[in-house]
């Protein structure tokens, strides 16, 4: 590369502080979950982890492992090659099955990840169909502003939340073209579940299709782990349910569940899903071995649901402000960037505990929060000695705090 070269990109990160670079130093763990050593196999610093999105600890459980293990003995490591050429595998097909069977739909399609789900369905859904004009919802994840920038569908959004909005907006389209909501059902940096029956009954009322993430839901809530659309009774009022195999279900590859025609329409036309390869098969069969254990065991979700809502009441109980009681991610307000870092730091130097700090652009400037994930692997007493430390570093740098009583 040419200097001339060199010197811009040393233009584009001046100004960084090196927050980032901090971030991956301090990001690297080995370990497991919640337990981790820092910065090398062998280190001695252990720490615990309150910021992982293996909420229900399938990364480590013994049948998911299992699953993988004997799956990588009898196929390898890799897909060896896209879906539609060569990369398909018993346990693709096998896992869309159980997945379209978890969410009642008449079909599912894997994809590498999340991100690439919802980039390469909603480019399809949205850009395929003529005239097709989307409602999207303030707070969606980037992967979904990705997917409709690539649809190049006209867009509308609705603040967060507020179907009102979302409603007058609806109104105001031309009734005859075609319309999709999209939203999430746990917002993945508030922590708040979205209005699911009023949207789907503006739905109904409009004529839109509607698609749901269920990211930060599936594996977690519901029966069977459906998700929060399936707890409501209104699974069927979403056209497409969206999800990740890395959250809840411990691994990584991401999916929809929808009407046949429809993930038909997404496997023909999506590039995302075409022009990459499959996920490895012991992905595959780790995923739906922990489908499977969630979908016949409630342990996990009630370990999990008692914790936060442990966590909830210690939060209140102290006046640390956070966003929302809903679920099981809790966002603690913090509001300032530079204090969102220490207590990050310290909280990590001090008490060996590790949340990150979450900053713009993930949230807005002057959002700035420590989201907070108990799993269903910590225990009621690290949950106690969680918030004994945070409350520790929220007086030692003379954060806010609520009068009592009137946090959430
Ligand atoms: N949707 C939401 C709401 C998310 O929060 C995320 C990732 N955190 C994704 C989609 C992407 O999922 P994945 O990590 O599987 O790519």
């Amino acid at each position: 590369m040419t200097t001339q070269y060199l010197d811009l990109f040393s233009r584009l990160i001046e100004g960084s502080d090196g927050g980032k670079r901090e971030f991956l130093e301090i990001g690297r763990l080995a370990g497991r979950f919640p337990a981790a050593s820092l910065r090398d196999i062998e280190g001695t610093d252990s720490i615990s982890v309150w910021c992982s999105n293996d909420y229900l600890g399938m990364g480590q459980h013994p049948a998911v492992l299992e699953a993988m293990k004997e799956a990588v003995d009898k196929f390898g490591a890799g897909a060896g090659g896209s879906r539609n050429i060569g990369g398909t595998n018993h346990y693709h097909v096998q896992l869309e099955k159980e997945l379209a069977a978890l969410h009642g739909k008449d079909d599912a399609l894997l994809f590498t990840s999340g991100y690439t789900a919802n980039d390469g369905a909603l480019s399809v859904i949205a850009g395929r169909l003529e005239g097709c004009v989307v409602f999207s919802d303030a707070l969606n994840h980037a992967s979904i502003i990705d997917g409709l920038r690539h649809s190049r569908a006209e867009k509308r959004i609705f603040r967060h939340n507020d179907t009102a909005h979302l409603e007058e907006l609806l109104a105001a389209a031309d009734p005859d073209v075609p319309k999709l909501i999209v939203a999430e059902s746990v917002y993945s940096m508030n922590g708040d579940i979205a209005p699911l029956p009023e949207i789907a009954d503006i739905a109904k009322r409009h004529g839109a299709m509607t698609y749901l993430d269920e990211v930060h839901a599936v594996g977690m809530y519901g029966p069977e782990g459906a998700g929060i659309a399936a707890r409501q009774g209104i699974a069927d009022d979403f056209t497409v349910i969206m999800g990740t195999l890395a959250k809840g279900f411990g691994t990584t590859g991401g999916y929809i569940a929808g009407p046949a025609d429809v993930i038909e329409a997404v496997r023909m036309f999506s590039r995302s899903f075409i022009f990459t390869t499959a996920l490895p098969p012991a992905v595959a069969a780790a995923a739906l071995a922990a489908v499977r254990h969630l979908r016949s065991s409630d342990a996990e979700r009630e370990q999990l649901w008692s914790n936060a809502q442990l966590m909830h009441r210690l939060l209140n109980e102290r006046g640390i402000p956070f966003i929302s009681d809903q679920t099981h991610i809790v966002s603690v307000l913090v509001r300032d960037e530079a204090l969102c870092k220490r207590m990050s730091a310290e909280l990590l130097d001090r008490h060996g505990i590790y949340v990150q700090a979450i900053n713009a652009p993930s949230v807005r400037v002057g959002e700035e929060i420590l989201r907070v994930a108990p799993g269903a692997v910590h225990s009621a007493d690290e949950v106690r000695g969680f918030v004994d430390a945070l409350d520790q570093v929220w007086e030692r740098l003379g954060a806010d705090r609520l009068p009592l009583g009137t946090a959430k």
